[in-house]
């Protein structure tokens, strides 16, 4: 019987004995991550990537496959996330109970996107994101008091979706934007704010985008103007969106203001805290968050500072009314249940149970390992900081509130164009193949951006970037 018979791919006893050997391989990759580049781009991926290709006719067996995936994906075409040097868009290191906690969701096949897809799925869901809103400060009377979502991208958008509802009323879900209304955020907004806009058909050009101050957050003498100003024009403001580690800086915008400035004008007032609103759950860091709990929605993802793997982010809604009022929906094949259909809270319909590692990861490490893993990246970030502070020919942002520093070098001479000398220097320290971060440019300055988003970073790690960085600014000044 040849290998790819019907046996050997529907027989678990076969499938598990040929997976087997291939584990060690695979786990290496967390194990001892450091083994490997930090970044892997064989241009030959790309190419093939361009070309249409045929659906395989005939079967291959499993090891075949699993030596290919090893010397392909893990040789040559890898983000090396796990690497303790990796410090680039967040990318977290996942956590073995989040992990295992896909491995089950995906066996087990249940989906918490409808009670009868997943009795205990939905329960545990449901419960899972009460952890959630505890863990940050995030009074939710009402359960679920949210939405699990793919990410962050699509919780901002649902959520502004709920603020379009509820400011421009009930109505525009059948009769689509009529009126217009804007909406408020730094411009240190991340992409998918701009994004809702052109989805819910308000329109990009109904984004107001507001400065910054020199740290990165709203400046909100410039926000009431402006909202001010488009009153008078006859605008209908819908929804002030604060910022709560903005995903360049980690800057946090004065929430507590914000919320003040949205209650005056009765807008919805949502926190995109995506990133970073975990920190709001740890003593040393929350008073940073004060306000948070005002707002009407909270964007999080777990999949970025709560370590699991990427598939999970999480809308928080003081409100729960709202989500079925936004999403609520019939169709005639449908029987509804009155308990709970995440299918009509949210966006989304049928969807994995990826809360599932989430559960895992709370119920292991609880708060205090959290509180762990987490101010040990954001001590990492500050020793950075201060050795950055300590170097001459360095230059910080600002004191970093979240693990993210940035900071750039200053060529010794004069008459240097500074981005394209910070684009030089960057290169120079990511071709090394043993670094990776990023630049970015606040209000049009470049910087060099590093996160600290891996739980095995230590100071030794951005010791040896900081020793990269003076290397290559040398050797770019000789
Ligand atoms: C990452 C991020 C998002 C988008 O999240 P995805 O999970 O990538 O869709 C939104 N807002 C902020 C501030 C972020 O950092």
């Amino acid at each position: 019987m040849p290998e790819y018979s019907r046996e050997s791919f529907t027989d678990w006893d076969h499938v598990v004995a040929a997976v087997r050997p291939h584990l060690d391989a695979l786990l290496d990759t967390q194990r001892t991550p450091w083994t490997r580049p930090v970044t892997s781009d064989d241009k030959a991926f790309y190419e093939r990537s361009q070309e249409a290709g045929a659906a395989p006719e005939r079967g291959t067996p499993l090891p075949e496959l699993l030596t290919e995936i090893t010397s392909t994906v893990l040789d040559r075409g890898y983000l090396n996330g796990a690497h303790p040097q990796y410090f680039g868009y967040f990318h977290p290191r996942p956590l073995p109970a989040a992990v295992l906690g896909d491995s089950i969701a995906s066996l087990l096949n249940q989906s918490p996107a409808a009670w009868r897809m997943g009795p205990a799925a939905t329960a545990m869901e449901r419960e899972t994101l009460s952890w959630v809103a505890d863990f940050v400060g995030y009074p939710n009377a009402t359960v679920p008091g949210g939405i699990f979502t793919s990410g962050g991208t699509m919780a901002n958008i649902s959520a502004l979706k709920l603020a379009r509802d509820a400011v421009l009323g009930d109505a525009v879900r059948e009769n689509g934007v009529t009126g217009g209304g804007t909406v408020y955020v730094s411009s240190e907004l991340h992409y998918s704010i701009s994004r809702a806009m052109d989805f819910l058909g308000m329109g990009r050009a109904a984004l107001r985008v507001v400065p910054t101050d020199r740290a990165g957050r709203i400046s909100v003498p410039a926000l009431r103007e402006r909202i001010g100003a488009d009153v008078r024009a006859g605008h209908r403001p819908v929804a002030v969106v604060g910022l709560a580690g903005a995903t360049a800086t980690g800057a946090i915008d004065p929430l507590t203001d914000l919320a003040q400035v949205a209650a005056d004008h009765h807008m919805w007032f949502h926190v995109d805290g995506a990133a970073a609103a975990v920190f709001a759950g740890l003593p040393r860091t929350q008073e940073l968050f004060t306000g948070l709990a005002s707002a009407d929605s909270v964007t999080l993802d777990p999949h970025k500072w709560m370590f699991v793997p990427y598939g999970l982010g999480c809308l928080l809604v003081r409100d729960a009314s709202r989500l079925s009022a936004s999403f609520a929906d019939q169709a005639h094949y449908w029987n509804h249940d009155s308990r709970t259909d995440f299918v009509f809270l949210g966006p989304e319909g049928a969807r994995p149970w990826k809360s599932l590692g989430l559960w895992l990861a709370l119920r292991h490490l609880g708060r205090e390992g959290y509180a762990d893993l987490l101010l040990g990246n954001l001590d990492v970030a500050r020793h950075l900081a201060d050795r950055v502070r300590a170097t001459d020919g360095l230059e910080l942002l600002t004191d970093p509130v979240l693990p993210i520093c940035c900071f750039r070098a200053v060529p010794e001479r004069d008459g240097v164009d500074l981005a394209e000398y910070t684009e030089r220097l960057h290169r120079a320290v990511v071709e090394r193949g043993d670094f990776h971060l990023t630049v970015c440019h606040p209000n049009g300055e470049p910087y060099l951006r590093v996160a600290v988003n891996n739980y095995t970073t230590r100071n030794e790690h951005v010791d040896a970037l900081l020793e990269a960085v003076t290397d290559a600014r040398a050797a770019l000044d000789a």
